[in-house]
């Protein structure tokens, strides 16, 4: 890493615009190695110089890892035209790393959505030929049978002529509104929707809860976030 001036370290960070980064720095809130910063064209290198905003360090890092619960009515995208994208739920400072989200949610679906820029991790999660689990929980119209379980076990024939790789899925409440988990090992377009729709059934909620060794975190509202913990990255890898 290169020595770089303060206000554009910190503005590549996402603490603001350099005018306003200049003003932190005239408000005596940016401190550089335990001295106030004066100057916001000193020249810092990021990792060694120590460097605290508003008494918190910041922290020099290249990848982020975020989970988000994802929530209905938000496109997963870095932008549009348009619609509202899920990084658009995130705070500039972490924004500032350009994250994506690895895969996809429908627009009307929730849950677990792994944003980060770390590419190489990004692509191996998504590898047809990995095969990283995805597991739903889905609300389906109508009654959700053992013969259904079969059907997906075996794997489903998909409108467009597509036969599914098996797929496990549990009953957690049968009814008119059956309540149902199910775990695939592939991701085509709106899989699980014409899963059921290949059976002849309707989902009205659907809300992503793990996606291989990720489980989404039930503190998280839907729109909320965390940092992933280190035992979860490693986990990932
Ligand atoms: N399957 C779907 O149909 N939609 C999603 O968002 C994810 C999987």
């Amino acid at each position: 890493k290169e020595r770089q001036r303060l206000d554009k370290l910190l503005a590549s960070m996402g603490f603001g615009t350099r005018k306003e980064i200049k003003k932190l720095i005239k408000e005596k809130k940016v401190q550089v190695n335990g001295e106030l910063a004066r100057d916001p064209g000193l020249h810092v290198l990021p990792g060694r110089d120590y460097i605290e905003v508003n008494g918190e360090p910041i922290e020099y890092r290249q990848y982020i890892y975020l989970m988000l619960n994802k929530p209905r009515g938000v496109l997963s995208a870095t932008d549009d035209r348009f619609a509202k994208v899920v990084v658009d739920l995130l705070p500039p400072r972490y924004r500032a790393y350009h994250p994506f989200p690895v895969g996809r949610l429908d627009k009307d679906a929730e849950g677990l959505l792994l944003l980060t820029n770390d590419g190489k991790l990004a692509h191996q999660l998504l590898s047809p030929r990995k095969h990283v689990p995805k597991t739903y929980y889905a609300v389906v119209c109508g009654m959700v049978t053992e013969t259904d379980v079969e059907s997906f076990h075996q794997g489903v024939i998909l409108h467009d002529g597509y036969r599914t790789m098996p797929g496990e899925l549990k009953i957690l409440r049968p009814g008119p509104e059956s309540e149902v988990e199910l775990t695939i090992y592939e991701g085509k377009y709106h899989q699980v929707k014409r899963m059921f729709a290949a059976v002849g059934k309707k989902i009205t909620y659907l809300k992503r809860i793990a996606m291989g060794p990720l489980v989404l975190d039930k503190l998280l509202k839907p729109g909320e976030y965390r940092e992933l913990t280190a035992e979860e990255i490693s986990r990932l890898r």
